[in-house]
């Protein structure tokens, strides 16, 4: 291939106990999963579908790296959330198969500019400029479902300096994986290396520059990132 600019390099997350990596295509996130979220964000829960919003592959940050405090933002949040990796793709798939398409699960952090993401709703905007800015997707090492299981309960739990402020069970999930899944599968074909990102308990709040933020899922182990100054 004769490109004219270098191509950018494979987004990657790690996988635990091996060295090799799994390359990033998509990050698909789930909007208001957790019923006393939604009604923290001014929503009512409800089983209406669920909806989908995407971040950038090369938005994908390890655990332990520095974060720096992104731009135009004064309401810079966290969000604990369950990530599910895909394995193997595949479209229309149904509920009682959405688990074999299932590698593994991580801890993640969908960092979010919470005042640029209200503004786009109130205006009925796209999400992207409070969802799918750089370095917003905080990923943990990827668990395979050979060795966890698949996740339907466990604890979900985020710190911050210490603090508690997000604890919850994963079977608070309104719309469950397999469900998600399939959902997405009938509206996308997913693929190999699709990450989807399920969504955040109640409890969500600021970071700021100084700030170390730990998010952990029983099962998963935990992720950890300090907030830094603007870059
Ligand atoms: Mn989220």
């Amino acid at each position: 291939m004769n490109y004219l600019f270098d191509p950018a390099p494979q987004p990657t997350v790690a996988v635990e106990g091996s060295d090799k990596r799994i390359p990033v295509r998509r990050i698909f996130c789930v909007g208001r999963n957790y019923a006393a979220h939604a009604r923290e964000m001014g929503k009512d829960p409800d089983r209406d579908p669920p909806f989908f919003f995407t971040k950038p592959a090369d938005a994908v940050v390890e655990t332990g790296e520095i974060v720096a405090y992104p731009p135009e933002t004064e309401n810079f949040h966290y969000e604990a959330e369950l990530v599910a990796v895909i394995g193997k793709g595949g479209r229309n798939i149904s509920e009682e198969n959405s688990l074999s398409h299932v590698w593994g699960y991580a801890v993640g952090n969908d960092l979010t500019r919470r005042d640029l993401q209200l503004k786009a709703r109130e205006q009925g905007r796209p999400w992207d400029w409070g969802k799918a800015f750089d370095r917003s997707a905080v990923i943990g090492p990827v668990h395979a479902a050979a060795n966890v299981g698949h996740l339907d309960k466990g604890a979900i739990r985020l710190t911050v300096n210490g603090e508690t402020k997000q604890d919850a069970d994963l079977a608070d999930l309104i719309w469950s994986v397999p469900e998600i899944i399939s959902i997405l599968s009938h509206s996308m074909e997913l693929q190999p290396g699709d990450l989807i990102m399920t969504g955040t308990p109640a409890g969500v709040g600021p970071l700021i520059s100084g700030d170390t933020c730990v998010v952990t899922i029983e099962g998963l182990g935990a992720i950890e990132t300090k907030i830094g100054p603007p870059a």
